[in-house]
């Protein structure tokens, strides 16, 4: 048995105005051929686990083109033109082979292209015919009718924090066999919700999220569906058919299918307000930490780079600044030409700087601050965390300055904030701090690009009424495919 594997990866903040590039996709990877195989086979990652199947069950892989870019603004028309072109010719070029496994992330647009996944499937249906397309999504996908029309089954993560990555991988690959093998001929079912859900409250080992999981994991079990996927989309696409839901794959018990998509969509809308993000004002969270023992943890969700955010919002900074915050802080920004000026003054140089706020112009603005240089690095490393294990991290040249008692990273190119080797690269530990402002997960209401306050983000694609954006919308539950 032969399977081509390939995809292309970025989940697209709409908000934000910085272009997704090549080099962006550079910057983590784009492989071509044998070189998905040698670079990935050992990392947290779809292709990954593809390639121990291939392992277990003696198929061969004809590696296309593999690559991801972090969240960001929409993908430059011409970007994604190339790389789609490219993928689909190279699927095109290889004659003899039984399916192809497309890796994707399922929230990707690109200018011109609001449903990209949708697009790229529909382009490569048309060169792989009746052949079997299986493809993986991320949970925050929001999966379109085109996606589901143009893919033999779709399957995701099923957790968040997104930890099964490889195990999704290996799915995607037992069921391509299963289809080869035993000719089976799956459907997909869905119902589709118009609400996305928050990433800070919608943890897969949390409520309310656990009693949609569990049960749709018990009608996997209890009609032998052959998979299933709750995606939540994500709340940072402004497009016309956002949605959440069930979608489940299965050869039998179409009509249990169903009813189990339709209940756990009931599911979903009944706890809608459950999953609203309790928010608390910066000066709030900075008075809490100074009366709490320990570090603590402020969130900047709103400023969030894993959220496609640009991570230059430095209103935290300015409020820590103006409240003379003075223990032990650690916090990122992203700040090019800042970087330049401060690796211009060298190493115990003091310098005077006007720091971020020069992407994210909508909600923050440049804080001037007096710092020292500490260090200076070239910003390459491999991630650490569980998500995306062993992936290379490139911030650019980057940074230390230190006000006071705050170190500042100062990146050149964008960083992934979940992972604490951001910090350790750079020889601070964040548990010494008193403060951290990771660029993810939870709490203060800082005003960004990725906030999770709806009410100030200018929505004007998606289809209305929508949930939380009307939040007294009404909604009948019902299926789309
Ligand atoms: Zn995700």
């Amino acid at each position: 048995m032969k399977i081509v594997v390939g995809g292309i990866v970025q989940e697209t903040n709409t908000f934000s105005p910085i272009l997704t590039k090549i080099q962006d996709f550079k910057d983590i990877f784009i492989l071509y051929g044998k070189e998905v195989i040698e670079d990935l086979a050992d990392k947290n990652i779809e292709y990954a686990g593809i390639i121990k199947a291939s392992k277990d069950f003696g198929f061969k892989i004809i590696p296309a083109i593999a690559c991801n870019a972090w969240p960001s603004g929409k993908l430059e028309k011409g970007t994604y033109i190339k790389l789609r072109d490219e993928l689909i010719k190279r699927v095109d070029d290889v004659k003899d082979y039984d399916a192809v496994i497309l890796v994707l992330h399922g929230s990707m647009a690109a200018e011109g292209f609001d449903d990209t996944e949708g697009n790229l499937l529909k382009m490569l249906r048309e060169v792989v015919k009746e052949k079997p397309i299986i493809t993986t999504l991320d949970l925050h996908a929001n999966v379109t009718k085109e996606m589901v029309t143009n893919s033999d089954v779709i399957l995701g993560y099923l957790t968040y924090p997104h930890t099964d990555l490889f195990d999704t991988g290996y799915r995607a690959a037992k069921i391509t066999i299963k289809i080869v093998k035993e000719k089976i001929k799956p459907k997909m079912v869905m119902a589709k919700l118009p609400l996305f859900l928050p990433p800070q409250t919608t943890s897969t080992k949390e409520e309310p999220m656990v009693k949609a999981v569990s049960k749709a994991k018990n009608y996997l079990k209890d009609y032998n569906f052959l998979s299933y996927f709750l995606f939540t989309a994500q709340p940072w696409l402004d497009v016309h058919d956002l949605g959440s839901g069930l979608l489940v794959v299965t050869d039998k018990n179409f009509e249990k299918a169903k009813d189990s998509c339709l209940d756990v969509a009931e599911i979903l809308w009944k706890h809608r307000h459950d999953f609203d993000v309790k928010l608390t004002p910066i000066n709030d969270a900075i008075e809490e930490a100074k009366n709490t023992n320990g570090l603590v943890v402020l969130s900047d969700a709103a400023d969030s780079t894993s959220s496609g955010a640009p991570g230059d919002n430095v209103n935290i900074l300015q409020a820590l600044l103006d409240k003379e915050f003075n223990e032990l802080s650690m916090l990122t920004v992203v700040d090019p030409e800042a970087v330049n000026l401060a690796v211009k003054a060298g190493i115990n140089n003091k310098v005077n700087l006007n720091l971020g706020g020069k992407m994210d112009k909508i909600f923050s603005k440049p804080v001037n601050v007096k710092a020292v240089v500490k260090s200076i690095y070239d910003g390459k490393f491999k991630l650490e965390s569980k998500t995306y294990f062993g992936i290379k991290m490139n911030m650019g040249k980057t940074v230390i300055l230190k006000v006071n008692n705050i170190y500042i990273i100062v990146t050149e190119k964008r960083v992934i904030g979940y992972d604490p080797k951001v910090y350790r690269y750079v020889g601070l530990e964040p548990k010494n701090a008193k403060i951290d402002i990771a660029k993810k997960m939870i709490d203060v209401d800082n005003k960004g690009l990725a906030s999770s306050n709806f009410s100030i983000l200018p929505y004007k694609n998606v289809k209305r009424p929508f949930y939380p954006l009307d939040y007294d919308a009404k909604f009948k539950v019902q299926m789309i495919s």
